[in-house]
């Protein structure tokens, strides 16, 4: 009774704390409110940041586009995307998506819109000073010389008619190989001297070098060229490396001679930066965690991880940029080598819808010595925006910079230890792993096995091969 009276009557001093508790509840209201504003005004500012794509302004900046995974399908219809996943090889129509879906590849309209993008962002950085392919220009259920040639011209001819003067570099895919299946087809060198002459023309460059880049890519897939004095471009065949791939060890080595050779000879130029490609990446397999999580799953022969490593890793002070794609998903690894030397890594996202959701490219940004600054992504949500009825385009996605450094953080290049320093911080942040984590997930359905912490996901990104993940993850 005594309680309930007190409750029903309060004294004067309850009476008081009635009054602040009301004063407490309206600071309370307006804070919520001031956060609410807050966040609706950030979440604005993001939103105008990525239709504005204002962050474009580095102080004499070098700019390169970079495409990968493309998986032209010339075989799609202009109303439906197509799939060929099912077992009596007959295409699975989906609902009517001219730009494409999950599931299925690049259909001319969703490879037009994003060539004509690529030109209008080149429009606003300034000119590309070279273009990356990076491999699997070929759609996933093309098979045979003619169909995958006539995949590879599309793309060439596209991309040619909106850079005419651009030289365009590309690597070759594992659906490059005129399989479906990963095996190098017993007419390779047939179809690496039919792929060059199709794709050559683009490397615009002198009869010389384009004479011993085409000798060493008929026979084996991979060339070298020196785009300028200061910049060479090594382009790999990375799928002879494949875990999956048939390739002898005649192939293999020839290719690890060849690299150890070439960055020997670049080195003794003195003042020659290397830009380093290929479409299958060296690591521990990434691209799900709950793969990786029963298996160490590698995507290359164990052997050939640690032949390369040794080599890169005796070069890296030359090596400033690295690129490789196949995940279909963009990440980031630190390419460590038992000699000390570290390389950044970059994977990076496909154009093709076909497996983890919206078509990327980026634009990557160094200074006049060739040291990456930044790498600038883009992405089109095809499969929502035909959903609501609207036009496909693409958006400006987050900068590397942006996503991973501190407001004016100063830094002079991202390379290995860099980005050695930057896996660290995913361990050490409270939030680090969640941020990261999250922006994989939201853009492109990245399956992240929760129960993978963050120090096991800093073994992954910076060992490639199982002895050195073993180590990480008994420290
Ligand atoms: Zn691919
Ligand atoms: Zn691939």
């Amino acid at each position: 009774m005594l309680l309930e009276f007190q409750g029903e009557h309060p004294n004067d001093e309850g009476l008081c704390s009635s009054q602040q508790r009301k004063s407490v509840a309206a600071l309370g209201l307006l804070i919520i409110l001031l956060t609410g504003l807050l966040l609706v005004a950030r979440y604005q500012f993001r939103i105008n940041k990525q239709l504005t794509n204002s962050d474009l302004n580095y102080e004499n900046g070098r700019y390169f586009g970079v495409l990968a995974d493309i998986h032209m399908d010339q075989y799609q219809n202009d109303t439906h995307c197509r799939n060929g996943d099912d077992v009596e090889g007959e295409w699975v129509v989906h609902y009517p998506t001219p730009y494409g879906a999950k599931l299925c590849d690049s259909s001319s309209t969703l490879l037009n819109m994003t060539i004509r993008e690529f030109k209008e962002i080149e429009d606003k950085t300034g000119p590309f000073e070279f273009i990356l392919i990076i491999g699997d220009l070929v759609g996933h259920w093309i098979e045979g010389i003619e169909p995958s040639l006539e995949s590879v011209n599309k793309v060439r001819n596209l991309v040619s008619s909106y850079f005419p003067s651009t030289p365009v570099y590309f690597a070759l895919g594992n659906h490059d190989l005129t399989t479906v299946h990963y095996r190098i087809p017993e007419y390779v060198e047939r179809w690496y001297s039919m792929i060059s002459t199709s794709l050559f023309p683009g490397l615009h460059t002198t009869e010389f070098q384009l004479l011993s880049a085409t000798k060493t890519f008929n026979k084996h897939g991979f060339y070298k060229v020196e785009h300028s004095s200061s910049l060479w471009v090594v382009a790999l065949n990375t799928n002879v490396f494949s875990n999956s791939m048939n390739a002898t060890e005649e192939d293999i080595g020839a290719q690890f001679d060849w690299l150890n050779e070439t960055l020997h000879q670049a080195e003794n130029q003195k003042s020659v930066s290397v830009l380093l490609f290929g479409h299958i990446p060296p690591e521990i397999e990434f691209l799900d965690l709950v793969r990786w999580d029963s298996n160490k799953n590698m995507t290359w022969k164990p052997d050939c991880v640690a032949r390369f490593n040794d080599i890169v890793g005796r070069f890296s002070n030359i090596i400033k940029l690295s690129f490789f794609a196949h995940q279909h998903t963009d990440n980031w690894y630190v390419g460590k080598s038992p000699n000390g030397g570290y390389i950044n890594h970059f994977l990076m996202p496909p154009v093709s819808p076909v497996s983890r959701g919206h078509p990327s490219f980026s634009v990557g940004v160094t200074n006049g010595g060739w040291d990456l600054l930044d790498l600038l992504y883009y992405h089109s949500p095809v499969e929502q925006l035909t959903r609501a009825d609207q036009t496909p385009r693409y958006f400006y996605q987050y900068s590397f910079k942006e996503q991973n450094f501190h407001f004016n953080e100063k830094y002079s290049a991202i390379d290995g230890a860099l980005m050695d320093g930057l896996t660290k911080r995913i361990v050490d942040f409270e939030d680090g792993m969640e941020t990261y984590t999250a922006r994989l997930m939201n853009t492109y359905q990245f399956r992240y096995k929760p129960h993978v912490s963050a120090y096991e996901m800093y073994c992954v990104m910076t060992e490639n091969t199982s002895e050195g993940l073993d180590v990480c993850l008994k420290k």
